[in-house]
């Protein structure tokens, strides 16, 4: 660096040279922190979105870069949380790209001391089967005083904080339309 340069790098001369008087601004911003930018800046799209954890719904902003999600903040256009998230919220990108996420069914047969892969289709096969039999066993068409039921009292469902509205109003949908009577939600309880 030159001796001139040097010489105005004097902080106090910094602090003329910007204008930063009270020295809190450009005149004590290091080389590294000025050639930083929000994560956000690189995103090529930008969808508004809920949070999924839980049932207050808080707006959020999903910023994405070729087509793969790289950050989510709290969206202030939300008249439910205007523009903030709680940590859990905060850190629902981890939702999408943790290397720990499970993306493939698991399964652990009766009696088996671990898990296993199991295929889509074989899964929805199996909870299929399963739903049909208990329901076919559990059937209950009218109570002892011959009162009408439809019902089975023998499926139940509980719903976890991360499914959304949408997946709860049909979830609700198709248990009620086998006669289940059990459906919660984790959220409610
Ligand atoms: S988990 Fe946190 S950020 Fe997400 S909806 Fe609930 S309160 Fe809001």
């Amino acid at each position: 660096m030159s001796i001139a340069k040097t010489f105005l790098e004097w902080p106090v001369l910094r602090q003329v040279r910007t204008g930063d008087f009270l020295g809190r601004g450009p005149a004590v911003t290091s080389a590294k922190t000025r050639a930083k930018h929000p994560r956000t800046q690189d995103a090529d799209t930008v969808a508004q979105s809920v949070c999924p954890y839980c049932a207050v719904g808080c707006g959020q902003k999903v910023y994405a870069k070729n087509n793969r999600v790289i950050a989510i903040e709290g969206d202030p256009d939300s008249p439910v949380s205007r523009g903030r998230l709680c940590p859990k919220g905060a850190a629902s990108e981890q939702l999408v790209n943790s290397p720990t996420r499970v993306t493939k069914v698991r399964y652990r047969a009766p009696y088996a001391t671990d898990w296993s892969d199991l295929d889509v289709d074989t899964a929805v096969d199996m909870i299929a089967d399963r739903m049909i039999e208990t329901r076919r066993r559990t059937w209950q068409d009218t109570d002892e005083a011959g009162r009408k039921l439809s019902r089975t009292m023998g499926i139940a469902s509980l719903g976890g904080a991360t499914l959304d509205n949408e997946e709860n109003y049909l979830i609700k949908k198709l248990f009620t339309s086998l006669g289940a009577v059990q459906i919660e939600n984790q959220a409610r309880i």
